[in-house]
């Protein structure tokens, strides 16, 4: 536990104000001396959830955020997962349903920050610090399209940077621009960007900022609305996203947009809807990227797990936060 006291300078001492003020870590503590600055005071600075839109994990993409959330908590900032119900009942037509509930849970748990993140993606471990860093109300992160296979002879394409285009390029000659999920397009590595709309696959947000949408009223009907109508609508409150160029995120899969399928031919719209509600009946992919690494149980990768088990909590279980914070920097006396 760390304590720190806020004198509030006033030239007549009458005014004066102390504010006592108790921290889990002292990287709260730091993180609340430099607000006291610049903004104003949270019980834990930076608490963070972590809410999957869904379980229905693409591989690897679950042991991913599980580290980020799990290295966050190590570097003394508290940060949970907390997993969102799939509520659709065809495909993608809750989704907005979905994220307005990880909205209210976050808010009324108190956290500080929400980082929505869907299914497919492969955040770095110090992927969610790096984006509270930068302090602003909705930061997104660098995200392209996926080209995992060239369409010509089937080997993995590369990356590059042609003429001041972003190519994917392959061994045999195919190329084609790298589509960048966001806009208006930024290059990589160029600092903190305002943008007009990203991608939803992975945004943090200041919590506050939903008061802007009581009892969970920001995301709409998401078969129809899509980015750009919700980034319309974050405006109409004065809010803009903002891109973080210097984190680039590896997602396993293209977007999909409900309404492209209205321009499929009918055979073509069934067999994508068939594909998507037979891959939504498979149960989560929690496997580890590699299955000698520690922290697997019954070949699912939970490395928080076993400690809970330890530490005598075992109601605990599944809960990874308890047992992170408690073996990294909270010092109970
Ligand atoms: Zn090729």
């Amino acid at each position: 536990m760390s304590q720190f006291g806020f004198p509030v300078k006033a030239p007549d001492p009458r005014d004066k104000l102390v504010i006592l003020a108790t921290f889990a870590t002292e990287q709260e503590k730091r993180e609340a001396i430099r607000r006291n600055a610049v903004g104003w005071p949270h019980i834990r600075p930076n608490c963070t959830m972590v809410a999957p839109i869904g379980n229905h994990w693409a591989p690897g993409a679950w042991q991913c955020v599980v580290d980020m959330v799990q290295y966050t908590n190590s570097q003394g900032v508290a940060c949970w997962l907390m997993e969102i119900q799939d509520r659709n009942f065809n495909p993608f037509d809750a989704m907005g349903v979905m994220r307005n509930e990880a909205c209210l849970v976050a808010q009324s748990a108190g956290f500080e920050w929400l980082l929505m993140v869907d299914n497919d993606v492969r955040p770095n471990p110090d992927t969610l610090l790096r984006l509270l860093a930068w302090d602003m109300p909705i930061v997104a992160p660098y995200v392209e399209e996926p080209c995992t296979e060239c369409p010509q002879c089937k080997r993995e394409p590369f990356r590059a940077r042609e003429n001041n285009v972003d190519v994917w390029r392959c061994v045999c000659g195919w190329n084609q621009p790298v589509i960048k999920l966001h806009g208006p397009h930024c290059d990589l590595n160029t600092g903190l960007r305002p943008i007009r709309w990203s991608v939803l696959s992975m945004l943090l947000f200041r919590t506050v900022l939903f008061n802007c949408f009581p009892g969970g009223t920001m995301w709409a009907d998401p078969m129809g609305a899509d980015e750009g109508f919700h980034f319309k609508r974050l405006w109409w409150y004065g809010h803009r996203p903002y891109l973080d160029t210097n984190i680039q995120l590896s997602v396993w899969s293209k977007p999909h947009y409900p309404l492209a399928t209205n321009r499929m031919s009918w055979e073509d719209r069934q067999a994508f809807w068939k594909a998507k509600i037979e891959k939504l009946q498979q149960p989560p992919d929690r496997r580890p990227i590699n299955p000698n690494v520690p922290g697997v149980v019954e070949g699912e990768y939970m490395p928080f797990l076993p400690q809970v088990a330890r530490n005598g909590h075992e109601s605990l279980a599944g809960v990874a936060l308890g047992p992170a914070i408690n073996a990294g920097k909270l010092e109970l006396r």
